[in-house]
């Protein structure tokens, strides 16, 4: 039985294809976009056309931008020859809420999966290795320590270590099969500064 008239109906629709959101919350996201003023549906449609349309890969980190170059990378307070490595800039975003690290990121976004058919060319690697050729130190790798990021930390050792090139893994401490973005601040610091050479 159809409740609403078709647009509503459409409205629900597409907001429930949306990751996390529910009928019901479909359903009230919907009525309340009904309700709005027409011009904040209008600011908050034209913010996502152009965040969709302006943001792309930092070409040095390939964390998500509006720059060439995103503003972590470009900065001159960050250390550049210490690249800590993560998955998804909201592993990033984690990070940088500690405030602490003073190195630059390089973002993956995603790990190797062989089970899910993902492999090291459908990552970020080929960048990464391509920045291995500048002045770097020390690779920290933050990948999850879920199978994935597990399997993807020790490709990444393995192409770093006959570099010469430091490489590292955050300590556990980052609960198995945990996602970055979820663990606290003190944890995340904690991980990072217990840190093991590979
Ligand atoms: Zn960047």
């Amino acid at each position: 039985m159809n409740l609403y008239s078709g647009l509503i109906n459409k409205l629900i629709e597409e907001l429930e294809s949306l990751p996390g959101i529910g009928s019901k919350s479909a359903q009230r996201l919907a009525f309340h976009i009904i309700g709005m003023p027409e011009e904040k549906v209008n600011r908050i449609a034209t913010t996502m056309m152009d965040a969709r349309h302006n943001v792309r890969y930092c070409q040095c980190c390939c964390t998500l931008t509006d720059k060439e170059i995103c503003p972590i990378c470009s900065s001159p307070n960050r250390d550049k020859t210490t690249i800590m490595v993560v998955e998804t800039p909201r592993d990033l975003a984690a990070y940088e809420k500690t405030g602490r690290f003073e190195g630059v990121y390089h973002v993956l976004h995603g790990a190797i999966s062989p089970m899910l058919g993902i492999g090291p060319n459908d990552i970020r690697l080929k960048e990464l290795i391509s920045r291995l050729q500048g002045d770097v130190k020390e690779v920290i790798i933050a990948t999850n320590s879920s199978l994935e990021g597990e399997t993807t930390a020790m490709y990444i050792s393995k192409l770093v270590k006959p570099t010469g090139i430091k490489v590292s893994r955050i300590a556990s401490g980052v609960p198995v099969g945990g996602d970055l973005e979820y663990i606290d601040e003190v944890t995340l610091l904690r991980a990072l500064e217990g840190r093991i050479e590979l």
